[in-house]
């Protein structure tokens, strides 16, 4: 069996599961995926011939079927403060970011979705830019590689520096939930990259069924991106909560974590836009409405960018909004800033990109016509 260059299957963005009948189909045993998930996400390797422990027919046979290929960065640079930000070009053209955010103890990836996104989040760049494409398997695990794979050292061991995963790039998650579910699947798997469920997390503005769908399929962590806390200030903020609601958005997050096998806590992400959401009103507010869920909160000073709009708070305003929250008993993280000399600030950097090179004309208009929103800090 063999084809032509673009029909080749890439092997990257496959679980064990679908390599297993990928194998059995070919006539092979299922023994074979597990051998090529470990070369291709351990090992780091890409290209078949290296597979040094499948027999020469094997591999020549695989190599007329299948490929594995990463994605194309485009663009690679360190902040001072050892983060690492990657533009990588995807094919047809268009890019997306990818954030490694190195802490006491751990080390964070920020990955990627989709190539913009359709739910227009008042406060967010990628929103504005509009909904490009949804990213395949391979092209969100390619992420995880490729930054795994810029930290090896010829010849030494792999280091383990990527310890965290979180979907927290461009895109909504649940908006391309079979392949996302797939890479994280990749994520979590001990024969490839190994992640605890604990550490890898997924973000989402709140697409109610599609988080009822994660029930048995995932046991990843769940973080909402709730910003308000009441519908009425939601609704401007957060468009997709006029559809849903945040009583029905933090039930669905609840029965989530009911259904795992472990107990667990969502992550409440609020961004805090001045004059808008962090009044000392809204976090007390925030206090009663969070009482149905078991939870920790994230506040994300909101990051700015020409023509958002809005504002980041003082510090002043973000520590009373933090010790209200704390006061009432809740575990509170106020997200740093970091990577600024790189424009880590997920959105910033293809922006100036794509505005160099003229390429989305439709950011371009967008930022003209003075609607355009804001950047995400990727810190934590
Ligand atoms: N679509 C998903 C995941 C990507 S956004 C979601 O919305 O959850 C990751 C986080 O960054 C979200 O909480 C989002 O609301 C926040 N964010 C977006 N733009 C921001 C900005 N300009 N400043 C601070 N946080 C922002
Ligand atoms: Fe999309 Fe998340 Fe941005 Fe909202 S905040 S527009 S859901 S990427």
């Amino acid at each position: 069996m063999s084809l032509s260059g673009d029909e080749r299957v890439n092997l990257m963005g496959m679980t064990v599961s679908q390599l297993e009948d990928f194998f059995v189909q070919m006539g092979e045993k299922k023994y074979r995926a597990v051998q090529v998930v470990k070369w291709i996400h351990q090992r780091g390797v890409s290209s078949i011939e290296e597979m040094t422990d499948i027999s020469r027919s094997l591999r020549d046979k695989l190599a007329g079927i299948a490929v594995i290929n990463a994605p194309e960065v485009t663009y690679q640079k360190d902040s001072k403060d050892g983060t690492r930000k990657w533009i990588m070009k995807m094919p047809g053209g268009s890019s997306v970011e990818t954030v490694f955010i190195p802490e006491e103890g751990r080390g964070t990836l920020c990955v990627s979705s989709q190539i913009g996104c359709s739910l227009d989040c008042s406060f967010c760049s990628t929103g504005k830019q509009g909904f490009n494409r949804d990213l395949t398997a391979v092209e969100i695990i390619g992420q995880v590689w490729l930054a795994v794979k810029s930290f090896d050292q010829p010849g030494q061991k792999r280091e383990r520096r990527v310890t965290n995963v979180v979907m927290m790039g461009m895109g909504e998650p649940l908006l391309n939930f079979d392949n996302v579910i797939a890479a994280m699947n990749l994520m979590m798997e001990d024969n490839a990259y190994g992640l605890s469920k604990r550490r890898v997390t997924l973000s989402t503005s709140g697409v109610v069924p599609a988080i009822e769908q994660m029930h048995g399929v995932t046991d990843a962590c769940l973080a909402l991106s709730l910003h308000a806390p009441n519908d009425e200030l939601r609704n401007q903020l957060v468009p997709i909560n006029r559809k849903y609601g945040i009583e029905k958005t933090l039930q669905a997050c609840k029965a989530y974590l009911d259904q795992l096998a472990d107990k667990r806590v969502a992550t409440i992400e609020y961004t805090l836009i001045d004059g808008i959401n962090d009044e000392l009103q809204h976090a007390q507010e925030l206090v009663q409405v969070l009482r149905q869920i078991p939870c920790k909160i994230n506040l994300i000073p909101f990051n700015p960018f020409p023509n958002s709009g809005y504002r980041r708070p003082s510090n002043n305003r973000i520590h009373r909004f933090r010790e209200t929250l704390q006061q009432a008993g809740y575990n509170v993280t106020v997200r740093k800033t970091r990577g600024d000399d790189i424009d880590a600030a997920c959105g910033q950097l293809v922006g100036r990109v794509q505005d160099l090179t003229k390429r989305n004309q439709r950011f371009i208009d967008a930022v003209q016509l003075g609607v355009s929103a804001a950047e995400r800090a990727h810190t934590r």
